[in-house]
């Protein structure tokens, strides 16, 4: 689906079949999680929707995400020894994270490797998560420029 084309009845339908109650509050979580690019923490949701929605609480919206998780509508995705950031891409897949901005990328890989190596031990792979960290091509670029500067 389109991200950017994602809106209230489409975000009502995903809480719907989750089994959720639709409410304001959740489609308009719902509806900023699938249109911002980035893997927002619950802090910078909150920033992001006091903007549309100021009824919303810290407290509440803690809720509401657990609640996307409990669901499998989003996950959430440990980060190092900072707050957890929240995906609504809840297809298998790993992310590229810029050690400046924080950008996380989607990216999917095939593991065949990964796959052949833990069955050599009759090891069932449940899940995995690969975080590549390093530079973005908007903060490399960034970088080059300061250099050219000096
Ligand atoms: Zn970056
Ligand atoms: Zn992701």
């Amino acid at each position: 689906m389109q991200r950017a084309q994602f809106g209230v009845e489409d975000a009502a339908q995903v809480l719907k079949s989750a089994g959720l109650r639709v409410t304001q509050q959740r489609l308009a979580v719902l509806m900023l999680l699938y249109q911002t690019p980035r893997h927002c923490t619950v802090e910078e949701l909150y920033e992001l929707l006091r903007q549309t929605t100021p009824a919303i609480s810290l407290a509440t919206l803690y809720n509401t995400m657990k609640a996307f998780v409990d669901a499998g509508i989003a996950q959430e995705l440990p980060f190092g020894d900072g707050p957890s950031r929240y995906d609504v891409n809840t297809e298998p897949h790993h992310h590229l994270v810029c050690d400046e901005c924080g950008e996380m990328i989607d990216i999917t890989l095939p593991d065949p490797a990964l796959t052949s190596a833990a069955q050599a031990h009759d090891f069932h792979i449940r899940s995995f998560h690969i975080e590549v960290r390093g530079v973005c091509a908007a903060c490399a670029a960034k970088r080059e420029r300061e250099t050219f500067k000096r």
